[in-house]
C-alpha cells in the first residue's frame, strides 16, 4: 500500500496515510452540513496509519461529547472527524491529493439531508448510520 497525502488549502495541515482507506461515505447530518457548507464526503483510516506532517493550524472543535472535528484555523478547511474513544479517524475526501482511487456510493443520515440534494440513482442510502 503506497502512502497517500493530503492537506488543507493553505497547507497548515498536511498528513500522510500509510494504510488502507475505506470507501468514501457521504454524511448528511446537520453537524456535517453546518460545518462543511454542504455534506461531508469522507474516507476513514486507522489512527495508527495517519501521520501529521504539519499540524500548525489544526484546531479541534468538540461538536459533541463523543466526537471532535479537526479544521484549519487559517483557511477554514474541514479535514478530520474522530470519535474520542476509537481507533479510526475520518478524513474529508476533498483534502486528499489526487487521485484518491476511492469509490463513493454510500450516503448516511439522509433523513437530515438538505432539500437541494438527492443522492445519485443506485447509491446506497441510509436514514441514519449504516
Ligand atoms: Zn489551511
Ligand atoms: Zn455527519
Amino acid at each position: 500500500m503506497s502512502t497517500k497525502t493530503g492537506s488543507c488549502l493553505c497547507g497548515g495541515i498536511e498528513y500522510e496515510v500509510s494504510g488502507p482507506m475505506r470507501e468514501i461515505i457521504g454524511c448528511h447530518c446537520e453537524q456535517c452540513r453546518k460545518t462543511s457548507g454542504h455534506h461531508v464526503a469522507a474516507t476513514n483510516v486507522a489512527k495508527a496509519d495517519l501521520t501529521m506532517t504539519s499540524d500548525a493550524t489544526l484546531t479541534w472543535y468538540h461538536a459533541s461529547d463523543t466526537a471532535q472535528r479537526g479544521f484549519c484555523n487559517t483557511c477554514g478547511g474541514n479535514v478530520f472527524w474522530e470519535r474520542l474513544e476509537g481507533d479510526k479517524i475520518s478524513i474529508f475526501a476533498g483534502t486528499l491529493d489526487l487521485p484518491t482511487e476511492l469509490p463513493f456510493k454510500r450516503h448516511i443520515f439522509v433523513k437530515d439531508k438538505a432539500d437541494y440534494f438527492t443522492p445519485p440513482e443506485g447509491d446506497e442510502v441510509f436514514a441514519e448510520s449504516d
